[in-house]
């Protein structure tokens, strides 16, 4: 920023899309091949940014399912388990070399299809799409449990590939073979993947991905022939997979919805903190199921804290995509621009003061501004449920204690922030929150050895780092 708190201006950066080899069509990602549906249909993924279509893709029905789960039945008997292990991480790291040297060409198609500024698929995610097949294509020959056979793995929207590594990988590794849908909304990376396992020369059949929407989901996640079930996305549908799939052999996880509670107390440094504010929310356009959506600031510090929170998301650049000086990108879909308006509308009728700095929307497009809605009570909605957009809420606390009873009060508990310049506070607080991950003077940082999970509603099991090999294990016999 200017000395006189004006934005600077810059010149347009966009990042060349003259990369991509985008097909006008693509077919599902089965036995190593493309093919086209048998039973199913087709829609076409667009451009958040600027709705342009960008391919149509094949909705697999429920014939194309039961083909995709043979495929990786008869890869996983025939295969992927009867492989020794060392030669099973080969593979992971050729997929993980691939990556990094394709990471431009994913980085663009992501950004394309989701929306996200170039510089997060660039600088985040897809690095850590490659280090995540680096960590398991390491832990591949160190194992002795045995796997679980043939897994259904359902990802939503907002880090497509990324979500994707995280479910592959690991299970990969284990010895199983997989069977993914991307979501509706995203999935081209998925696809192009799907090309990377071919030209990884990855036995037939290991890896298989099927488009569609909600249905595919239900049908894979459902399907008699899988023995594990991995799903991110919405606390609703994890609660219909886990009715789905109890009482059946299936071991599931589930990583589902978060309200994190971002806590600032008065001796934490302000300018990082806000800092840490503006990443918590507004990275990945608060499309994270970890986002600091709840600022708990001390009631000391709370005028500095917003006069400097407002200054600050001033700077903030919304806009295309592709350029790379952008912030803030495009709303992944109309459907979740309307949830993130409708969430916004009632938090104003329910009497928090609602913020936004002064930006130009595109005028074609999905688009939302940052935005922080001051004065929210704990009964508030926008308090207790997941917006999942540019939306912080700001409340306020006097005592450590308070902090930790109103940051536990949700039904969620994916993740917590704590900003304080004091050791013991943070062991203290990171020891009394009930949070999967609690950050301290800092915040959505990512590391593959790192595990990652929810408690309460957040859902179970672990994703990273060692304990996320344990879902994709049995240490007894495989009936
Ligand atoms: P969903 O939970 O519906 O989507 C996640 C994945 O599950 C997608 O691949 C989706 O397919 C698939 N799916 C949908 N219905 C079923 C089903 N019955 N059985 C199996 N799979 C299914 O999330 P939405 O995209 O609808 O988003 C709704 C809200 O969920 C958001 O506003 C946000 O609050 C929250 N959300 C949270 C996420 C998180 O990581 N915590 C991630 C995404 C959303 P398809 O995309 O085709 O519908």
């Amino acid at each position: 920023m200017s000395p006189a708190g004006k934005k600077f201006d810059y010149a347009p950066a966009p990042e060349s899309r003259a990369i991509l080899d985008l097909k006008p069509s693509y077919g599902l990602f089965i036995d190593g091949q493309f093919v086209d549906t048998l039973d199913g249909r087709t829609f076409k993924t667009v451009s958040p940014a600027s709705e342009e279509v960008l391919a149509e893709i094949t909705e697999a029905g429920q014939a194309d399912v039961d083909r995709a789960v043979a495929a990786a039945r008869k890869a996983y008997d025939k295969v992927w388990s009867k492989l020794p292990a060392r030669e099973r991480g080969k593979y992971l790291f050729r997929i993980a070399r691939i990556l990094q040297e394709r990471a431009r060409e994913l980085a663009v198609l992501e950004s394309l299809d989701n929306g996200k500024p170039i510089r997060e698929s660039r600088d985040v995610d897809i690095p850590l799409v490659a280090a995540w097949f680096f960590h398991y294509a390491g832990w591949a020959d160190k194992l002795v449990a045995r796997p679980l056979g043939v897994a259904a793995q359902v990802i939503p929207w907002n880090f497509p590939l990324l979500m994707l590594a995280w479910k592959i990988a690991p299970a990969l590794a284990c010895g199983n073979t997989v069977v993914l849908k991307p979501a509706e909304t995203t999935p081209l990376t998925a696809l192009l993947f799907a090309e990377i396992c071919q030209q990884a020369d990855l036995p037939p059949g290991v890896v298989n991905i099927v488009t569609g929407a909600g249905d595919t989901g239900r049908a894979l996640v459902e399907h008699p022939g899988i023995d594990k079930v991995a799903f991110t996305g919405s606390t609703d549908v994890g609660k219909m997979i886990a009715r789905s799939t109890a009482g059946s052999r299936k071991k599931v996880t589930l990583e589902l919805g978060g309200k994190a509670a971002n806590i600032v107390f008065d001796d934490a440094p302000v300018d990082q903190a806000v800092e840490g504010i503006v990443n918590g929310i507004f990275f990945n356009q608060g499309h994270v199921c970890c986002a600091g959506s709840r600022l708990l600031v001390q009631e000391s510090v709370h005028d500095e804290v917003i006069r400097k929170l407002k200054r600050r998301l001033t700077t903030v650049r919304v806009g295309d995509p592709m350029d790379k000086n952008t912030d803030l990108g495009a709303i992944n879909s109309a459907a979740q621009l309307d949830r993130i308006r409708e969430m916004s509308g009632i938090a104003e009728e329910e009497g928090a003061e609602r913020w936004s700095p002064p930006c130009e929307l595109p005028s074609r497009g999905f688009w939302f501004p940052p935005t922080v809605f001051t004065g929210v009570a704990q009964t508030h909605r926008i308090a207790q449920e997941e917006v999942f957009g540019p939306v912080l809420s700001v409340l306020t606390f006097r005592t450590p204690q308070e902090a930790v009873a109103k940051a536990n009060n949700t039904p969620y508990g994916l993740s917590a922030g704590v900003w304080t310049d004091k050791g013991s506070r943070i062991l203290w607080m990171a020891d009394q929150l009930r949070a999967g991950v609690v950050w301290a003077n800092t915040f959505n940082k990512f590391d593959p050895t790192s595990p990652f999970g929810g408690y309460k509603e957040s859902g179970y099991g672990r994703e990273g780092g060692r304990h996320g090999l344990e879902p994709y294990v049995t240490l007894g016999d495989v009936q």
